[in-house]
């Protein structure tokens, strides 16, 4: 009897191993159709400084709806395009376009910067620093309005080879920062040796930032640590009034999160820039909620 369970254990197990690895390997194909196609395409969310209450840019974040899966996350698509290798054409592509936003705004409201996140295989490429040099000539952004998110586990990796990586990106002049920071490695000791801007808080700590004391703690802890060091804190998922107030009062210098706005389409980026770079007679920065 025991066999027989074990056997129909194994199928079950087969089928949805063969379920989750057909997807997989359709998402690949189709990934490739995809780009031909034009169905990648970026999303912006803003980012906002809490001192100055000013519109500082957003983060880039790429979408993609396919014709034959519909919206697929980016949470699916990029790990599958890691590992078949697709994310060197999808990281040139989010650069690029990244940077070319980045121009635009410039001409609308100067100085706001355009985050783009590096995965790790991407960054490991040999010509990844001659790829960001050539983004840089070619679209003619402002190096400094350019920020690479690389998370924890991406610098700690190679961390050797990466410090010189990220002190030669340091200097074309853009910004580095650390996502999901508190998600990945514990060690903190690399922060003091690699060239970094910024960090953000990951959004698991802002989520019961205001009932568990816990996360209360971290946070103010990841602040007040990252201010020692003179790096700039942004906390990401910010979503309440108690959330940011908790973060404005320990001096956290940037948020972003569904409280500001969800991302967005790169033309309303553009009208929201418009909106609350004090360009338009109405504009009140932090009254987007609700
Ligand atoms: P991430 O870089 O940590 O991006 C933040 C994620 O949190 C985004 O999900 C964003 O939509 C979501 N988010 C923003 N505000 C809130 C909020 O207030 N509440 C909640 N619950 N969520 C919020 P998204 O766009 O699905 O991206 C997921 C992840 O996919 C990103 O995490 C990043 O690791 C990766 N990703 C996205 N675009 C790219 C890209 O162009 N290149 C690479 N390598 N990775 C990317
Ligand atoms: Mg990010
Ligand atoms: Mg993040
Ligand atoms: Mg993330």
């Amino acid at each position: 009897q025991a066999k027989s369970e074990g056997k129909a254990g194994y199928q079950f197990f087969s089928q949805e191993m063969n379920q989750v690895t057909m997807r997989r390997v359709a998402l690949e194909t189709g990934m490739r159709q995809g780009l031909a196609r034009g169905e990648f395409y970026l999303y912006f969310q803003p980012q906002w400084d809490l001192k100055t209450l000013r519109l500082t840019g957003a983060e880039a974040l790429l979408r993609w709806h396919s014709a034959e899966f519909g919206m697929v996350g980016p949470d699916e698509f990029i790990p599958i395009a890691e590992s078949c290798g697709f994310i060197f054409d999808l990281g040139d592509l989010v650069l690029r376009e990244a940077c070319l936003h980045a121009v635009a705004w410039d001409g609308v409201c100067p100085g706001l910067k355009v985050a783009v996140n590096i995965s790790g295989r991407q960054f490991r490429q040999p010509d990844f620093l001659q790829t960001v040099a050539s983004v840089i000539e070619e679209t003619g952004v402002r190096p400094s309005s350019l920020e690479l998110e690389f998370t924890e586990s991406v610098i700690m990796e190679r961390a050797e080879k990466n410090i010189d990586a990220l002190q030669a990106l340091k200097k074309m002049g853009v910004r580095l920062s650390i996502d999901d920071f508190g998600t990945g490695y514990s060690s903190l000791n690399y922060l003091k040796h690699f060239p970094i801007d910024a960090i953000k808080i990951d959004r698991s700590f802002i989520a019961d930032l205001v009932t568990d004391s816990d996360d209360a703690a971290i946070a103010e802890a990841i602040i007040s640590m990252a201010h020692s060091l003179k790096l700039k804190v942004i906390a990401e998922g910010v979503e309440s009034d108690d959330q940011l107030d908790f973060l404005a009062d320990r001096r956290c210098d940037e948020a972003q999160g569904f409280y500001f706005a969800p991302p967005m389409p790169g033309e309303d980026f553009t009208s929201y820039v418009k909106r609350f770079s004090g360009l338009e007679d109405d504009s009140k920065p932090l009254s987007v909620a609700g």
